[in-house]
Formats: structure tokens, sequence, C-alpha cells
């Protein structure tokens, strides 16, 4: 099984539904490129989602159709969010699930941003 089988965009996934204001979150940052908010069931203490605004599923998605433009802009969101958040100093964590095997839950692309501890060793 891979990502193709999360394809085509569903418009009415949970995180569609939070940029569009349907569903409630907790923001931290927004953009034109990227809306953040934090993670409904935090894993650290600081655990955020970024997410961007074009409807992309995953991150094989939106690494192969998403403009030079769209994908600069999320990568410096992502990165001005772990500064706004003030994690950068002890450092952080970027995850992005892709796909059936990594357990991706939420079929629209999303970066996960822990911190705010000494973080444990990644587990595969
Ligand atoms: O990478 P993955 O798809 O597994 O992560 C989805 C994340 O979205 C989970 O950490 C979950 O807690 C979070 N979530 C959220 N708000 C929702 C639904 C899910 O923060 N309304």
């Amino acid at each position: 099984m891979g990502v193709e089988t999360l394809e085509p965009y569903d418009d009415d996934n949970i995180f569609a539904r939070i940029l569009r204001g349907e569903i409630p979150a907790r923001p931290v940052y927004e953009d034109d490129y990227a809306f953040a908010f934090h993670d409904i069931n935090p894993q650290a203490p600081t655990h955020v989602l970024v997410i961007p605004k074009g409807r992309y599923v995953s991150w094989a998605d939106f690494s192969a159709k998403a403009t030079d433009g769209e994908i600069a802009g999320f990568v410096r969101a992502v990165g001005a969010v772990a500064r706004e958040l003030g994690i950068e100093e002890g450092g952080y964590r970027l995850l992005a699930n892709a796909g059936p095997n990594s357990h991706q839950e939420v079929p629209h692309l999303h970066v996960h941003i822990f911190g705010g501890k000494k973080l444990g060793p990644m587990l595969v």
C-alpha cells in the first residue's frame, strides 16, 4: 500500500475543515502559505502542527505538485513557527508522516514540531 491510496484530496478531511474555520483550533501562526496550531493530543510540552494552505495529502503529494513558491513558503513558515514558539535554542524535532506505513491519520500534509524538553531518541 502506498501513499497513492490517500489520494485524491478529501476536502472534508479534518485539517481542511480547520483551515475553513469549521472546526476550532488553537492557532500559533498564519501566513499566505501555512497555518500552525497546537496538536489536540500533545506528545511533548510543545507539540504544534504546521499545515500548508494548499490541498496536499502528504509530503509525497506536496513535493511532487506544489509550486516552488508554495514549497519555499511552507518551509520558511515551519522555521518561523519554531522561532515564534521560542524553542530554537533548546532544539526541536520535525516529523511528517506520509502514507499508511507511517500511520498518517489525517490526509492533509502536516509537519509536527516537538519541543520544550529533551526528547528521547527517534524510534522507527
Ligand atoms: O501524523 P498523523 O496524521 O498521525 O497526526 C495527526 C495529528 O493530528 C495527531 O497528532 C492528532 O492528535 C492531531 N489532531 C489535531 N486536531 C484534530 C485532529 C487530529 O491536532 N482535530
